[in-house]
């Protein structure tokens, strides 16, 4: 059997997926374990999986590898990545930590009104998303768009591709996904926030400083475990 059994099955639709779709099926399957670090992951066997043919599949690994979830291996294929070591995600929050505190105080300068809307907006979602059945879920995609309107805000689109480009939300939700979603989360988002809305550049920075901080403090006690 292979580990390719445990994919989901597709329905009448199969015939019709582009790459867009084999992508978000198996980028799933990579962030909730259905296929597990260092999972053989072989392009042919998924195109007759999915009824399509290997372009779309070819499509979907190639971006899988750029978000750094598969790694081509020469002669043997793609296989998934192994899940971040401590060591891996102490340099992932050192950077995040360079980038992200000076990019909420240039937020707070450079921020429409428009922009404060929908920060607002957003933490407003996640309150009333703390006590649903697949909270962890949707606080983690709400954490994904908080972090992205920060950088929005800021104005710097070379610091923003930068930050794009570490997937760090991918990695750790890998690594976090059957965890809970602690509310503080949101309570620090709301901070971040705030300070942006009153425009107060080193308010900003310090409140993402200490949420950056909090997030790797609560990852890493996952390794102790
Ligand atoms: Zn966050």
């Amino acid at each position: 059997m292979s580990t390719l059994d445990a994919l989901p099955t597709l329905g009448a639709t199969a015939r019709v997926m582009l790459a867009d779709e084999v992508y978000s099926v198996l980028q799933q399957a990579v962030l909730d374990g259905t296929l597990p670090p260092s999972a053989r992951v072989n392009a042919g066997e998924l195109a007759r999986r999915f009824g399509v043919s290997p372009t779309p599949v070819r499509e979907a690994l190639a971006r899988l590898e750029s978000d750094g979830l598969v790694e081509k291996h020469p002669l043997k294929g793609y296989r998934t990545t192994d899940l971040l070591d401590p060591a891996q995600l102490g340099e992932l929050f050192e950077l995040r930590l360079l980038l992200e505190p000076g990019t909420a105080g240039h937020a707070a300068t450079r921020r429409s009104d428009t922009d404060v809307r929908a920060l607002q907006d957003e933490v407003a979602r996640a309150r009333g998303a703390i006590d649903e059945p697949d909270a962890y879920a949707l606080l983690s995609q709400h954490d994904v768009r908080l972090h992205d309107l920060v950088f929005r805000s800021a104005r710097n689109a070379t610091a923003h591709t930068a930050y794009n480009r570490t997937h760090c939300h991918l990695h750790t939700y890998r690594l976090s996904y059957t965890g809970t979603y602690v509310p503080d989360t949101v309570d620090e988002h709301a901070r971040i926030v705030e300070a942006i809305a009153e425009g107060d550049a080193k308010k900003a920075e310090r409140a993402m400083r200490t949420h950056v901080e909090r997030s790797r403090s609560r990852l890493l006690l996952k390794f102790d475990r």
